[in-house]
Formats: C-alpha cells, structure tokens, sequence
C-alpha cells in the first residue's frame, strides 16, 4: 500500500485542495483495507472490495481514490444519511467492516494543537497523527451485496410505457400491466419538473 503522504497528495490533486476531510478520507479507507487485509485494491484485489459511503462529503472523495471504487464501477454505494461512515465489504471473504469517524477527534485536535489557530488547520495535522482508535469507531458487519448490486451485472433494461426512456438494473415498476420508469410511476418522488417558462434569448 502507498504511503499515507503520497495518498494524500493523489488525494489533493484529484479532490482539488487538501482538507481536513482528505486526511480523515484516506485514514479511514486505510483502515478498513487493513483490517480485511485488502493489499493491492487497485491490482490484484480489485474485484474484491464494495464499499458504502454515509455522506457526501469531502472524505467521500478520498474514500473512492484509496479504495479505487467509484460509482461508475458500482463498486461505491452512496447511502444519503449524512454520517461520517462507510462499510467497507470484501465479496471474496464474505466479510464487512464499518467505520465511522469519532465525534471527539476535532477536541483531540483542538488539544493536540492550541497554537494553530485555525481548525481545520488543526485537524489537518492531527488526523495524520491521532491513533486509529483516536479516529474511528469500528465494528464487523454482515452486508448482503444483492446479485443485482454487484459490480459487473449485467441487468436487465426495458423502455418505459410511459417516457420511452430506457432503464437499466431492473429500476421500473410493474403497474396495471405497463413497465414504467421510477420517474413515471412515481412521479412524486422526482426531483424535477419540466420547467415551462420561456426561455431568454441564447447569447451568440
Ligand atoms: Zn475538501
Ligand atoms: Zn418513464
């Protein structure tokens, strides 16, 4: 495995600054790749890994270029629930660690380094110093990566009675007969609207 100090610098260029949240980023996937001795994720072992992301933040990034998963390989699954987490899932042993960053490790930083005046100065600094157990809470889990999920599958795609949009992985609904897309059947549930007011002229 790379060093914590040429990830983090991989980590700055493709993140676009270094923050507090790339060092706490890289630690915690260095972790978990420890812990399920995952050594070559971007070789060797890189069927091997699924990981879950919490929040989509800067440490989201650096979690991705560690781990080499990314959501264009549907090896990152991103859940929306604003915590500083992530589960990370070794397919070949059937075995799952999560790790969530400690609420603390910004008070350790804060005692660590009085003198540094700006926090995430201080954070920056300490989370490369601070002990894993200083950082991160961590538990064993049991994740089941639906066949459906996996990186790879080939799903199924089918174009909606509705939109005749195209839809991939099995995301439409069965209704009275008709496959419609998740945007059709449940049209509440979008996050658009067809915005109908005229448009200004294009400049040239
Ligand atoms: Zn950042
Ligand atoms: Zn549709």
């Amino acid at each position: 495995m790379e060093s914590l100090d040429e990830l983090l610098r991989k980590a700055e260029a493709a993140h676009g600054h270094l923050c507090a949240g790339q060092v706490l980023g890289v630690r915690m996937a260095l972790l978990g790749l420890d812990r399920l001795g995952i050594a070559d994720p971007h070789g060797a072992d890189r069927k091997r890994l699924v990981t879950y992301v919490e929040i989509d933040r800067c440490a989201t990034d650096a979690i991705g270029l560690v781990t080499g998963c990314r959501l264009g390989k549907r090896a990152l699954k991103f859940r929306d629930w604003g915590k500083m987490a992530a589960t990370f899932v070794d397919l070949a042993l059937g075995r799952a660690i999560r790790i969530v960053a400690r609420e603390d490790s910004r008070e350790r930083a804060r005692r660590m380094y009085p003198e540094i005046e700006s926090e995430s100065r201080q954070q920056m600094r300490a989370y490369r110093e601070l002990a894993d157990a200083e950082l991160f809470e961590e538990q064993w889990v049991r994740v089941s990566v639906d066949a459906a999920e996996m990186p790879g599958h080939r799903g199924e795609r089918v174009v909606c009675a509705r939109c005749g949009e195209s839809v991939n992985f099995g995301r439409f609904i069965e209704a009275k007969g008709e496959l419609l897309c998740l945007s059709c059947a449940r049209p509440e549930l979008r996050y658009w609207e067809p915005d109908d007011r005229p448009r200004p002229p294009r400049r040239q």
